[in-house]
């Protein structure tokens, strides 16, 4: 099968042959492919090319010679490839969202709603910061200058996937560097049509270079590569550490972004009616597949079994089913390696002996195919379980009770990770204070607006490096000090 089924927004099929080196569609050195499945349907939709260290090589050789050109070209021009590519995926974003949602089953509303136009917003951002950016300062006689670090292999994963490839293309290509960029070998579709939308933008041939492939080839290739000067990776834990060893030999920036179990604590005068449901479709959002879900709600004992009642009637609300449906909220899990684990953790759940408020093991009634998970919440969850410590990556909530506030804090920093977390309550002082206590890179107070600016990336084993805004785009910059200067 070449082509894809199951929607009209197809690909060009050639494209699904081949990678994107140096502004041109290339087939692979050594040809294999691999197919990419319809989580709700289980059947093949695509056969994508992989690449191999032979590609890596020639995309890294393109990225490398259209550096110095790129890098010198003026921020103004680089402003104007940015609002291009803006512009583009606006007036693509449809074909954009059809994509997404058969690759890795996102519901056809929260594509459209969320997984596109927040990719489109890095773009804007990259574009908007070049308008103000100082690349040189002086301090005390001395330039300090911003230059882009060189060329960057960027490697992402399947949960957001465009968003989280124009989180790394679009600050990288507004600093000045040429990127590689690797996407998750799940969700290759989205990308292919976004390399397309970059030449149609009119992107110099070699700033852009995509390769497919799995990570154990391509990425760790792209990893250890000597011409590779910087690697932004989001992914797992295991994939993270990977890419660090890999490229330690030749000394080259890693960023990582990587897993979560983030707190979501309520103060005792939250308000428990407003802010329950939220916490419950935050944690569930995007099926649970997203590396910041507040997968521990961390509440007052005594307000345990109003809070049971307030998750129970949230949870029988949500509309799981076909992705291509427009009141879907839900749809299935990604892929059934996902799947599967989502499953051995809601068992797991079971035997530690948490106390199952809703959902459970096994798919979502009516569905004999597809990757479904029910939503699951348990009750009295004892932080030490496996449930409350490690990532599940799926639409699984942990009821965390506590009896003081400092117990609360203690809870919520009692794990590996430390990407993201939230704070509920009414005297702001309050929430302040306990937001400044916890150990993660983003701290969400009230459930504000998202906010592209603010920076984002983890304590402890959830990463290293930031993304997003201005702390984002300098991850993508080396640092030059011209003493004597002034
Ligand atoms: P994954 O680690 O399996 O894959 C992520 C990417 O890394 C893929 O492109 C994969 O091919 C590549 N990869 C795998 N092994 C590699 C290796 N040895 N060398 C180089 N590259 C390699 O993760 P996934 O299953 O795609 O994504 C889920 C994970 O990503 C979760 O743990 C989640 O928390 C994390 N995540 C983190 C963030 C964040 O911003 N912190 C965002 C989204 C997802």
């Amino acid at each position: 099968m070449t082509t894809l089924s199951s929607n009209s927004y197809h690909t060009d099929p050639q494209t699904l042959r081949q990678l994107y080196i140096n502004g041109a569609w290339s087939f692979p050195e050594h040809p294999t492919t691999l197919p990419v499945i319809n989580p709700a349907t289980e059947e093949i939709v695509a056969e994508v090319a992989q690449g191999s260290s032979a590609d890596v090589d020639r995309a890294v050789a393109a990225a490398r010679a259209a550096f110095p050109g790129w890098s010198a070209t003026p921020v103004a021009s680089r402003a104007q490839m940015l609002d291009k590519i803006h512009e583009l995926i606006l007036e693509r974003k449809e074909q954009l969202a059809q994509v997404l949602s058969l690759e890795m089953g996102a519901a056809i509303g929260f594509a459209r709603a969320m997984q596109i136009p927040l990719a489109a917003e890095h773009v804007r951002v990259a574009r908007d910061l070049l308008s103000t950016y100082s690349f040189r300062r002086i301090e005390n006689g001395t330039a300090i200058e911003r230059e882009p670090i060189g060329v960057c292999g960027l490697i992402t994963p399947w949960n957001w996937p465009l968003y989280q490839i124009t989180a790394k293309v679009a600050p990288a290509i507004a600093a000045g560097c040429t990127v590689v960029l690797k996407p998750s070998e799940l969700s290759p579709l989205s990308a292919l049509l976004f390399a397309q939308l970059l030449h149609d933008a009119g992107l110099p041939p070699g700033v852009f270079n995509l390769v497919n492939g799995s990570g154990a080839d391509v990425g760790a290739a792209m990893a250890a590569h000597p011409d590779i000067d910087m690697i932004s990776i989001t992914g797992s834990n295991r994939a993270g550490a990977l890419v660090a060893q890999a490229a330690a030999p030749t000394v080259k920036r890693v960023t990582q972004e990587l897993g979560g179990k983030s707190p979501n604590v309520f103060l005792p005068d939250a308000d428990f009616a407003k802010a329950v449901p939220p916490g419950v479709m935050s944690a569930f959002r995007n099926v649970g597949q997203s590396c910041s879900a507040p997968t521990r709600m961390i509440v007052p004992r005594k307000r345990l079994a109003e809070v049971e009642a307030l998750v129970i009637a949230t949870v029988s609300a949500i509309i799981v089913g076909d992705p291509r449906s427009e009141e879907t909220q839900l749809g299935p899990i990604a892929n059934e390696a996902q799947f599967n684990r989502v499953q051995a953790m809601i068992e797991a759940g079971l035997n530690d002996g948490a106390k199952l408020l809703c959902g459970g093991p096994g798919r979502v009634q009516g569905f004999a195919k597809g990757f479904y998970a029910r939503p699951t919440v348990f009750s009295e969850v004892d932080n030490a379980m496996r449930i409350a410590q490690e990532e599940i990556f799926g639409p699984v909530l942990c009821l965390i009770p506590y009896d003081t506030v400092e117990e609360a804090i203690t809870l919520a920093n009692d794990t590996v990770y430390g990407l993201s977390a939230h704070v509920q309550g009414q005297d702001l002082e309050a929430v302040r204070a306990a937001a400044s206590r916890i150990r993660a890179g983003q701290v969400l107070l009230n459930y504000p607006a998202w906010n592209p600016l603010a920076p984002f990336g983890g304590y402890k084993r959830s990463g290293n490096g930031r993304e997003y805004g201005v702390h984002g785009f300098e991850e993508y910059t080396e640092i030059k000090a011209i003493v004597g200067f002034a």
